[in-house]
């Protein structure tokens, strides 16, 4: 139970974000809008949740993300009606002939009520033809509730479905029958009055439940909706940008939460459309620089590397494999682990111990195929023509399984380092290449390459570096126009309407109360606002304020007609 000694908080690994922090936020993200539409992005929205097995088979079952990190929930257990409809049709068979000829001469429709589990269903005919006559006496008499029945149940002062039933021909003979599941909790007896035909069926007729997991990255999301919605069939190359919540049930730390903010993008098309393209890597990864730049990081470090093609890494993986068979037993217990069930993983591991024995292992830049190692080179070309500075890190995989070719990692300066805030999480963004992910998800081919920012870590790291020009804390807490100082209770109605008139001038305004007395209406205008606009029952009445301004001492008497005019210098 909550209580006033201990109250209820946010959940580990996720927090507030509060003015005046929101401000640089908000700041950076209209930053990075401004950068994504000078190229040409444009944003995409796609649920915070979806169908687990989209991460599953997109992300890789073998990652820590899928394997120990996602909020997933089976999504409760539905009645499956289709299941319901079929047993009762089995069950009728002899009376109504095969579903098949019954399909079209009825409308029927198997509903659930709002309580859970009370199941109706309705039959009607659509067309009152001679043979539908016939086939309805055929089993009517045995079937359905004597036509009287359904008369007084039609007359009743508020008829169920009534609307349903208008609506369709006069001809119309409405069948009214309840099938109730049993081994499932029912409430029949308030529809037994209604002298409904209860049925009872047995057997499971729950459908398992659909299992659903908090999104714990973007791209999956992105490449699913590309296939939707058919984004490829324009031919056009489609770049698109994301700002929004992720979730990892990572331990919380200084810059890893559980909830944290992404900023990504995503460039992917069909080939036709130059979205294998090694201009492309490069495009990316030279916005990503602008962008830094722009934001006012400092000392930022591009590493990159090719993790090749769909061909070249179950070749490096077999050579990786043989390579830490004989030497496995030495490394930590994570990377034992990873040796068996994704050895690519290995390369990525921080474990001080294990260093010596990593960098001894077969490099991916040995195993790439001709025109993989043409691609990364065309990259680099690129980047150097650029001017983007980089370094070529053999060992950078990354923990996602869908990668291929380019991978890379924008880091600040590491822990210890002041200037980085992040602690020892200091990798900024990180992204690459995933020819294959949209084939993955059951879509066109569709190669394409994007990144995602740590939007939690960008923040510390700007915060980390302040004086960053046009990030200082001068201009998100910029002081408000005026502030509104009403001399009276009666005058607040009054106040209201002049802040109104001053906010749609385009000011920034706030309003007093008429309770305060004049020297802590003055305190509170002079920590929030350049003017203090006094409206007492003088004021009210002539249409003449009296408006001080802090910055100068200076007090004047201004009319309401000018205010908006004079309030701005
Ligand atoms: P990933 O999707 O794993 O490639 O991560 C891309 C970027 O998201 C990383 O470089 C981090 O900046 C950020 N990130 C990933 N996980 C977290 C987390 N748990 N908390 C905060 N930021 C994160």
């Amino acid at each position: 139970m909550p209580t006033p000694s201990n109250p209820l908080k946010a959940v580990r690994g996720t927090r507030d974000l509060l003015p005046p922090d929101t401000a640089l936020w908000n700041r950076v993200e209209s930053i990075a809008r401004s950068v994504f539409s000078r190229y040409g992005f444009g944003e995409i929205r796609t649920p915070i949740f979806e169908d687990t097995s989209l991460f599953a088979r997109g992300v890789g079952e073998e990652t820590d993300i899928v394997s120990k990190e996602m909020y997933s929930w089976e999504d409760g257990e539905r009645l499956d009606k289709e299941k319901l409809r079929d047993w009762w049709f089995r069950k009728h068979d002899e009376q109504l002939g095969s579903w098949e000829e019954f399909e079209g001469t009825f409308d029927y429709t198997v509903e659930i009520q709002d309580r859970p589990y009370e199941n109706e269903l309705l039959a009607f005919a659509n067309q009152a033809t001679p043979a539908l006559t016939a086939t309805l006496a055929a089993f009517e008499a045995p079937l359905y509730p004597p036509r009287a029945d359904v008369d007084a149940w039609l007359a009743q002062d508020e008829p169920r479905d009534s609307s349903q039933l208008n609506d369709r021909s006069r001809h119309l003979k409405p069948v009214k029958r309840l099938v109730v599941p049993t081994g499932i909790p029912n409430k029949t007896e308030e529809w037994l009055k209604d002298d409904l035909v209860v049925e009872y069926a047995f057997g499971n007729f729950t459908k398992s439940s659909q299992s659903l997991t908090l999104r714990p990255e973007n791209t999956a999301g992105v490449v699913r909706a590309y296939i939707e919605h058919n984004l490829g069939d324009s031919g056009q190359l489609q770049k698109l940008f994301y700002i929004g919540p992720q979730f990892r049930r990572e331990r919380p730390q200084r810059g890893r939460y559980r909830q944290f903010w992404q900023i990504g993008a995503e460039v992917l098309g069909p080939v036709t459309s130059g979205s294998e393209s090694p201009l492309r890597d490069a495009e990316v990864l030279e916005m990503l620089a602008t962008l830094l730049d722009e934001l006012g990081i400092k000392g930022w470090k591009l590493e990159l590397n090719s993790v090749g093609s769909a061909t070249d890494r179950p070749r490096y993986v077999a050579a990786l494999r043989e390579a830490l068979a004989p030497i496995k037993h030495q490394l930590c217990e994570d990377n034992q682990r990873r040796a068996e069930t994704n050895p690519l993983r290995v390369l990525d591991s921080k474990d001080p111990a294990d260093q010596a024995l990593i960098d001894a292992l077969p490099r991916i830049a040995d195993f790439l195929d001709d025109p993989s190692r043409d691609h990364f080179a065309q990259v680099l070309a690129a980047l150097d023509a650029c001017g983007v500075p980089y370094t070529v890190n053999p060992r950078l995989v990354r923990g996602l399984d869908y990668y291929t070719r380019t991978t890379f990692e924008f880091t600040v300066p590491s822990s210890g380092d002041p200037a980085s805030g992040l602690g020892t999480q200091n990798a900024l963004l990180g992204g690459g290449r995933y020819d294959g992910l949209s084939e993955m998800l059951g879509g066109p081919r569709a190669p394409g390459i994007g990144f995602a920012i740590g939007e939690d870590r960008l923040i510390l790291t700007l915060q980390a570096q302040s004086g960053a020009p046009h990030l200082d804390s001068e201009m998100w807490e910029k002081k408000l126009d005026a502030y509104i100082a009403p001399l009276g209770a009666e005058r607040n109605a009054a106040a209201l309407a002049l802040a109104r008139e001053l906010r749609r001038a385009g000011l920034t305004v706030e309003v007093g109360d008429g309770s305060f007395r004049l020297k802590k209406s003055f305190e509170a205008a002079d920590r929030v606002a350049r003017h203090i606009v006094i409206l007492g029952e003088d004021e009210v009445a002539t249409g003449i304020l009296t408006v001080k301004t802090f910055a100068t001492g200076e007090q004047t008497k201004i009319a309401q007609a000018d205010l908006a005019q004079a309030l701005r210098t």
